[in-house]
Order: structure tokens, then C-alpha cells, then sequence
């Protein structure tokens, strides 16, 4: 898979690639404008190939601009209009651009450039064109995603286009859906990575993708409206949005018809939401996938039907993906099946490290051998085992929790409350929801 050739091979097609409220763009416009625009960064930074931040939220041109980044050689790096403004700052400090594109009002920066896109893409129709000799590399960083850090600092985990390929080529694969992918939902924002499944399985296959913004997500009236109005056919969320749609009773197959799969990354997929989707969605099959940012998304996966819902509790979260080992281990030694031990990712989806971020590479990442050639490993600092060939996820060996879907480092916390005047000491503790049990399930955070 070569996602800028599947993508040319579609530019003259008017089928809509995004719809995002009231906004849309077909595949024609998202390639015409991702060159026009492609071309400005081409003229204007010349050589220089630092990373351009991408601020937004969930406006079709996010899309373009990503694309142009992509089709100039460059890397981007996402950032929501949700997240924190002094989180952004510490981002643009680390990553310390020549260029912010936006779709929405961003306040200025340390005197950091940014322009925004979507006041006239026409005005960056440039007499150079962009040729295939311009697009970013196999082995070069395509996007840089910033999550947690113990320090806190948020750590920018740089994807190359190989992995990012390879990723998607997997991710069509699952389910029975070949020929009738059509509508692809959209939850998270794309500074999560769990968005890159959605954005990518939907524009490689020619499919549309329709975003839930985060006003929609908080209202259940409209979120409905929405969900009804996007006959999508493809579901991809955290388990826990999926559990907020399940609290109304009129989340099923009569809202969603045509809904074939439901694609789960992220967090702990319960039974419990297994049980209710199977009986309101029959027609739609439940993939449980796991992996962190560090492996492009996920790299396991598992159709959990009846027999392994009735069979499992907890839930495996599936078996490695082609083009990827999975290793539990104690340290240095490999641990056999049934033990229990760390989660170690080795393969074609890992990523290239943190963004310079030496320290961290260092703990994380290492080389490893395999049948005689070296393969870049993660230290995933999960917890799981192997049993009847399935994996099997069991919380994490550090502090890092998942709240709402986002991977937090209790540290982090605890060192942002000290920096708060008067603080002098801060104790973070995780509350576990109750019937959580194993599956680690966190409700919210307790500050003493
Ligand atoms: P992120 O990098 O934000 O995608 O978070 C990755 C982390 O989420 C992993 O290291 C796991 O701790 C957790 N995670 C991912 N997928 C699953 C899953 N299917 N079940 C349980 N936890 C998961």
C-alpha cells in the first residue's frame, strides 16, 4: 500500500471523503487543494523540513492539510483545538516550527507564523507544481503524535509513512466488509491516534469520512441526529464512547442499518458492551484491537463473536497483525506462554522513537534480532500473557492510566499540581470503577 497512490487514483472521483457538520470535500477537491497547498509550503520553506503543526479541529481542510504536508515532504503534527493551551505551548516549544497551519482561531505564539487555511485556498496557487518526487519518503516521518510523559513533557511519537502503509494495508483487512465499505465514523479528535484508523482505512478505500465533533459528542439529541443522518457502516471509538451510546436505548441497528463493524481500540473492551452490541447490532461484527501510539495504532486483533464472549472474561485483545511479533518478557528474557510479564512490540508498524527525545528512546526503544535481521522493538510497559494463542492485556507495569480514553502518567499530575503555587506535595490515586475488577477500568482521578 502507497496511501498518496491509492489517493491519486482517485482524484477525479466525486465522492465525498469528509463530512464534518455542515462542511464536506469530495476526493477531487481534497487532492486538487492538498497540491495547491503543498506547493505554498514547497516555495515558502524551501529546504528546511521541520514538522508543521497542524491546528484544528474537525474541518475537512485538517484533511487537506495534512495531505499537503504529506505531498511536500514533510511530517505534521496534529493538535486539537481541545487540548490544553499550555500542553500546545509545550508542544510548539519541542517541535519549535517554521510553519502552524490552522482552521481555527489560534492565539499567537512566541511570534511562531500561522496561517490560516481556510480563509482562501485558492491564494496559495503557486506556479510550481508538486510532483511525486516531493512526497515524503517510505522511511521518513510521515506524522508526529504527542502523547503523556512522566516528566511532563508530552512525548511526540514520530510514524513513518512505511509504518503508516503497512498499517493501513492491515487495517482493511478486517471484517467482511470489501465490498460494501462505504461511511466510516469518526470519534476521536486527530491528535489521537486512534483516529489515524478511521482517517486512513476511510481515504484509502475511497470511503467517507463522518466526524462527530466534540459539542455533538456531549449531546445525545444531536449525537443521534448525527449518527442517523451518516448511515455509517463502519464504527471506530474508544469501548467507553461506545458505552455512552449503549445508555440509550435507541442506539441500534434500527438508527445505524447498514452498521457491518464495530472497530475497538484504546482501552479494555468489556463483555458486558460485547453482550449489548451483539444483541442490538446483529448484523454488525465486534473487532477488539489493541496497541499504543508507539506501534501505529494497533497491531492485534480479534473478532469476538458470541462463542468468544461467552468464553473469555476478560477479553483477549487478539493476535499480532502480519509483519509483527509480539513478546512478553521479564526484562531481557523471554517469558513462555501463561506467564505473565511486559508487552514487548517488535515489527514493521513501530515507530522510528520520540521526537528528540534521547532518554526516552533509550528506555523505550532497542533493536531486535529476528531470523537474522535487526528490528526496531517497543517496551510497551503493559502487561499481558499469551494463553490458547491469544493475548491477553492485564493493566500496565508503571503509573500510566487510561481515563476517557486517554493515556495519562500519574506523575505527570502529580508534577503539574506541585507547580500550582502553594503546593508543596501531591499524591495522585486512581479510582477503579466498580465491576471493573481486572479489566482496570478508571473512573477518575483522586488529588490528596
Ligand atoms: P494510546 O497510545 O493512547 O493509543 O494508548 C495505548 C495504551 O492503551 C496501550 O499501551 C494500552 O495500555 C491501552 N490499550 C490499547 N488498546 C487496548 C485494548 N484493546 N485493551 C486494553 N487496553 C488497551
Amino acid at each position: 500500500m502507497n496511501i498518496l497512490e491509492v489517493l491519486e487514483s482517485y482524484k477525479g472521483s466525486n465522492q465525498v471523503a469528509m463530512i464534518s457538520g455542515d462542511k464536506e470535500i469530495t476526493y477531487f477537491q481534497l487532492w486538487s487543494q492538498s497540491d495547491k497547498l503543498a506547493a505554498y509550503i514547497k516555495n515558502n520553506n524551501k529546504e528546511d523540513k521541520t514538522p508543521i503543526i497542524v491546528y484544528g479541529h474537525k474541518d475537512p481542510l485538517m484533511l487537506v492539510a495534512f495531505l499537503a504536508c504529506a505531498k511536500s515532504g514533510r511530517a505534521y503534527v496534529p493538535i486539537d483545538i481541545n487540548v490544553p493551551r499550555k500542553r500546545i505551548e509545550r508542544i510548539v516549544d519541542s517541535v519549535d516550527p517554521t510553519l502552524i497551519l490552522t482552521t481555527e482561531e489560534f492565539l499567537p505564539y512566541k511570534g511562531y507564523q500561522h496561517i490560516n487555511i481556510t480563509e482562501d485556498i485558492s491564494a496559495f496557487e503557486q506556479e510550481a507544481e508538486i510532483t511525486s518526487k516531493d512526497w515524503i519518503k517510505e522511511d521518513e516521518v510521515y506524522y508526529i503524535i504527542f502523547t503523556s510523559g512522566s516528566t511532563g513533557d508530552p512525548k511526540g511519537v514520530q510514524i513513518t509513512y512505511s509504518a503508516l502503509n503497512h498499517f493501513t494495508e492491515w487495517a482493511l483487512t478486517l471484517g467482511k466488509m470489501e465490498k460494501r465499505r462505504k461511511c466510516f465514523i469518526n470519534q476521536a479528535p486527530f491528535s489521537f491516534d486512534l483516529s489515524v484508523m478511521d482517517l486512513y482505512m476511510s481515504l484509502a478505500s475511497e470511503s467517507c469520512l463522518f466526524a462527530l465533533e466534540k459539542d455533538i459528542q456531549g449531546d445525545y439529541k444531536k449525537l443521534f441526529e448525527q449518527l442517523k443522518r451518516s448511515d455509517a457502516d463502519i464504527w471506530v471509538s474508544t469501548p467507553s464512547f461506545a458505552d455512552l451510546c449503549l445508555a440509550d436505548p435507541s442506539f441500534s441497528q434500527e438508527l445505524l442499518p447498514n452498521m457491518g463493524l464495530f472497530l475497538f481500540c484504546g482501552e479494555t473492551l468489556t463483555n458486558k458492551t460485547v453482550g449489548s452490541l451483539l444483541e442490538r447490532f446483529p448484523k454488525a461484527q465486534i473487532y477488539n484491537t489493541y496497541g499504543p501510539t508507539e506501534s501505529t495504532v494497533a497491531v492485534t486483533e480479534i473478532c469476538v463473536d458470541y462463542q468468544i464472549n461467552e468464553t473469555y472474561n476478560p477479553l483477549p485483545v487478539g493476535k499480532a497483525k502480519p509483519g509483527t511479533i509480539i513478546k512478553i518478557m521479564d526484562g531481557e528474557e523471554e517469558l513462555p506462554e501463561g506467564e505473565k510479564g511486559e508487552i514487548v512490540i517488535i515489527g514493521n508498524t513501530v515507530s522510528k522513537g520520540y521526537f528528540k527525545n534521547e532518554d526516552e528512546n533509550r528506555r523505550a526503544f532497542f533493536q531486535y534480532n529476528y531470523d537474522g535481521n535487526s528490528c526496531v522493538a517497543y517496551r510497551t510497559g503493559d502487561k499481558g500473557y499469551f494463553k490458547d494463542g491469544w493475548l491477553f492485556y492485564c493493566g500496565r507495569i508503571d503509573l500510566q492510566i487510561k481515563l476517557h480514553g486517554y493515556r495519562m502518567e500519574i506523575e505527570d499530575v502529580e508534577k503539574n499540581l506541585m507547580k500550582v503555587q502553594g503546593v508543596e506535595k501531591a499524591v495522585v490515586v486512581p479510582i477503579f470503577e466498580v465491576g471493573g475488577g481486572q479489566n482496570q477500568v478508571f473512573k477518575s482521578l483522586l488529588y490528596l
